[in-house]
């Protein structure tokens, strides 16, 4: 039987689990080229991920494409992701309003 513990908290989850579907894509071509990208030294950004792989063992790709990600959460941490999904600092922003 597959055991499955809270991704927020890490408490074991019985019958009550959540789960959480996250998609994240570009609204935007990611293949699009911009002057931006045509003006970067990419011979230096290739030596930097080259020593980067050196240091960390891991490439570190740019990504732009579709990521999505999967999550299990206890009835708790639910209630918390579903009043403030996104780690906002709402206390900071007093006028923000969800509409
Ligand atoms: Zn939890």
């Amino acid at each position: 039987m597959l055991h499955f513990s809270c991704d927020l908290c890490g408490c074991p989850l019985n019958d009550q689990r959540y789960v959480v579907k996250l998609e994240v894509a570009p609204a935007f071509d990611p293949d699009e080229l911009t002057v931006q990208d045509l003006e970067a030294d990419h011979l230096t950004s290739v030596a930097d991920e080259l020593h980067e792989l050196e240091l960390n063992g891991e490439y570190a790709a740019v990504d732009s494409g579709a990521k999505s990600f999967r999550f299990d959460l206890c009835p708790r941490c639910r209630d918390k992701f579903v009043k403030d999904p996104l780690p906002r600092e709402t206390a900071r922003r007093p006028n923000f309003s969800q509409n």
